[in-house]
């Protein structure tokens, strides 16, 4: 796909997956709170990774409270996410960072988050699309999977999908980019056994496009497309 038709045909695919996957939004807005359930999110289901933030929360309230935490204490509050003995040590890590070396406030900048242990772009991303309304892509695989089976990108790595999101997306669509996408991503684009035969915007992609030339069938038309005479 050219980049020009890439950013033609945006808006179209962005109403196509909105229709199919609202986002699902973790349940704190506040930055702090956003960075550390980003944290934990990694391989980890979205409602344990929701219980496992509100129990946090509830025992340490903010940055300061979490940066005093005793390691064993977190890790049997978020005992259930993927990788928790990690994580237990992270969270209170980020916490420590951001107390010492950013007086109790989330930085703004991806330079800065990326610093903290446990923060790669994926998550500054998110920390400041999602919470701080920053304009931003966050790239997680299910982002990086979709991109490229769209034919919006072709690469191997989430990083340079990131670079050719931003030549393609107008930018008031990035805030909120990746929550709806990840939810797509789970229901219908799945990684194994995408759900084709139901996608409003098979039209559009480009995988569905070539495993139907391979089995022999013409492609569909996009949607308002006007049909040829016959
Ligand atoms: S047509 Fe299939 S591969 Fe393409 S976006 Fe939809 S579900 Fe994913």
């Amino acid at each position: 796909m050219n980049l020009k038709a890439a950013r033609d045909s945006f808006p179209a695919i962005y109403e196509g997956i909105k229709s199919q996957a609202p986002p699902h939004h973790f349940e704190f807005h506040d930055p702090f709170w956003v960075l550390i359930t980003t944290i934990m999110s990694h391989r980890t289901k979205d409602e344990v990774t929701d219980v496992a933030a509100r129990n946090l929360h509830n025992r340490y309230i903010d940055a300061k409270g979490l940066s005093q935490a005793k390691y064993d204490d977190v890790l049997s509050l978020i005992s259930r996410v993927g990788f928790s003995t990690v994580k237990a040590k992270r969270v209170i890590d980020a916490a420590r960072i951001i107390m010492e070396d950013y007086g109790g406030k989330v930085p703004e900048t991806i330079e800065e988050l990326t610093v903290i242990p446990g923060v790669g772009r994926k998550t500054a991303n998110v920390v400041l699309a999602d919470a701080l309304g920053k304009p931003a892509i966050a790239v997680d695989t299910h982002v990086h999977r979709i991109s490229n089976r769209l034919g919006w990108s072709r690469t191997k790595n989430p990083d340079d999908t990131e670079e050719d999101l931003k030549k393609i997306i107008p930018q008031e669509y990035w805030v909120g980019f990746n929550p709806m996408l990840v939810e797509f991503g789970k229901k219908i684009c799945k990684p194994i056994g995408p759900r084709c035969g139901e996608c409003s915007i098979s039209a559009y992609c480009r995988f569905f496009s070539d495993s139907q030339k391979k089995r022999g069938i013409k492609p569909r038309d996009k949607p308002g497309k006007k049909p040829l005479k016959s």
